[in-house]
């Protein structure tokens, strides 16, 4: 087997797959090396054990241990394991300026550019916006809720075909009705001839004659290293930060930039009681994102919110509780028996915020430092916990925290380490993902988008993706 390619893709999810496939289409030799393995539909199960999620999850630490940052560690990425909820990003997310005073999106990268890459995505992958029929009670309870207050909220869109609504998205689609890569980018790229190979990690970058060496530890044959012209990174924002801080001693015009930056996407998770005499909910029926996303405090407070349904296993992962109680005891166990079962609405919130997190080796492995209390993230708080209340006042509802004292972020939507930028003292990578100073080295994931969306992460990631791959077709 040659171990010389025209490019070599490190990671298999939004950011790997759709470069392979297009760098594919455009004759050239390509090869993908994924950490993880090859996951179908008969390796699926409808399970929330946590020994069968870690088989395709990676779960990393924040250095207090606060936060468990989660993505897919599986052929095909976060696409297998996601809840599938898949909208652009609203124009105002591309004009966005941090607290420092810097524009992170670089000038070539808006809604407008972005648009014919959003839509190559969306055709490819079957994403279409959910009918009312697909819509959980959970969803169609919000969308009420945001009706008494005068205010709109609407279907969101996924990549399902003929959902059972079962409610296992994030443990794997057992029926193929999630189009996750797997049905789509993949597939087309082994057949354009694109070798895709799991179990391998990529350890370190080591620049060459003509392109880039990587050294990974293959399942089989232990250490290798490949040679590709084109390198590119695409292995989740803390994983490619990893193997570019790994590398620093070979790439030593590396920006210091890399691993900063940090976001979460600004996702907080609030819930709310419903009062008596509502119909019940059934929050624990339905797909997991429940189908609906409402854009009417976009304007005023840069968030949107949706809704998501769970197992009952989401009062042991959160601490939902009212506010100046417990999350503890029998009267909790009572409370959250009767609201579970009707009255629970589970919302997540995303916001434009400031990336003021990091990742750094520790040992090798990587870690983040995120730092919540700081005066953006406080503001950005209150800011939700303003909307939360108008709607449970206006829906004679209890906003309910997710935290011992205060409010749970999630940590699925993580970006913005190896940020593309117009300014090459703020952004390791040019607007094209291209690793300042090195020439056919890109970054393509989610750690190229250099600030929040908005809305979920990954079609905006994958839009990024082919803008990326058109790049380097054009230019290589
Ligand atoms: C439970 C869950 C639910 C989510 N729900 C949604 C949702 O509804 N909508 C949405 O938009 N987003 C959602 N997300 C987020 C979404 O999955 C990510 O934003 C997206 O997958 C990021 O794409 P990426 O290409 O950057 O990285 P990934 O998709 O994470 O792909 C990175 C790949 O690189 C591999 N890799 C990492 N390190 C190495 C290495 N050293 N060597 C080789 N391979 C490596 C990983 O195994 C992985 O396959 C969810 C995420 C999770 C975990
Ligand atoms: S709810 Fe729909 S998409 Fe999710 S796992 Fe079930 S069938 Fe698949």
């Amino acid at each position: 087997m040659s171990n010389l390619y025209d490019a070599v893709i490190i990671g298999s999810g939004f950011g790997g797959s759709i470069p392979a496939l297009r760098l594919a289409q455009n004759g050239k030799k390509v090869l993908v090396l994924e950490q993880g393995f090859r996951n179908t539909e008969k390796d699926f199960k409808q399970s929330w054990d946590p020994k069968y999620l870690v088989t395709m999850n990676q779960i990393i630490p924040s250095d207090d241990y606060a936060v468990f940052y989660r993505s897919g560690m599986t052929l095909g990425g976060g696409s297998v394991v996601f809840s599938g909820l898949m909208n652009r990003a609203p124009s105002k997310v591309f004009s966005f300026v941090d607290y420092n005073g810097y524009k992170v999106w670089p000038d070539a990268v808006n809604r407008q550019t972005l648009d014919p890459y959003y839509a190559m995505v969306e055709q490819t992958m079957a994403v279409r916006q959910a009918t009312w029929d697909e819509v959980p009670k959970t969803g169609g309870t919000f969308a009420r809720m945001m009706d008494n207050m005068g205010l709109t909220c609407d279907r969101a869109n996924y990549p399902y075909i003929n959902c059972r609504q079962c409610g296992f998205c994030e443990a794997g689609c057992i029926y193929g009705v999630k189009q996750s890569l797997m049905h789509n980018y993949i597939p087309q790229a082994e057949a354009a001839g694109v070798e895709f190979r799991t179990g391998c990690i990529a350890m370190e970058i080591l620049p060459g004659t003509s392109g880039y060496g990587v050294r990974y530890m293959d399942p089989h044959s232990g250490e290798s290293t490949v040679q590709g012209t084109v390198v590119i990174l695409a292995a989740g924002a803390i994983g490619s930060a990893a193997i570019l801080l790994r590398s620093k001693q070979y790439l030593t015009q590396l920006s210091p930039q890399v691993g900063q930056n940090f976001s979460n996407n600004g996702d907080l998770i609030i819930g709310f009681q419903l009062p008596d005499g509502w119909p019940s909910v059934e929050y624990y029926k339905g797909r997991t994102n429940a189908g609906v996303m409402t854009y009417a405090f976009w304007d005023e407070y840069g968030i949107t919110i949706h809704t998501g349904t769970g197992p009952p296993a989401i009062f042991s992962g959160l601490n939902i509780h009212r506010p100046g109680e417990y999350a503890w005891g029998a009267g909790f166990k009572q409370w959250s028996r009767e609201i579970y079962l009707s009255k629970l609405i589970m919302c997540v919130v995303i916001g434009l915020v400031t990336g003021e997190g990091y990742v750094y080796l520790s040992n090798d492995s990587p870690l983040v430092h995120f730092s919540p209390a700081t005066r953006s993230f406080t503001d950005y708080v209150d800011r939700v916990v303003a909307v939360g209340n108008s709607i449970a006042s206006a829906n004679s509802a209890v906003l309910l925290q997710t935290r011992t004292s205060g409010y749970e972020y999630t940590a699925n939507h993580m970006l913005g380490t190896v940020r593309i930028g117009d300014d090459p003292a703020m952004s390791p990578a040019d607007p094209y993902g291209q690793i300042r100073g090195y020439r056919g080295l890109f970054v393509s994931d989610s750690g190229s988008i250099p600030g929040g969306t908005g809305v979920n992460l990954s079609l905006t990631t994958a839009a990024n993706a082919e803008r990326i791959a058109d790049y380097i077709n054009t230019h290589w």
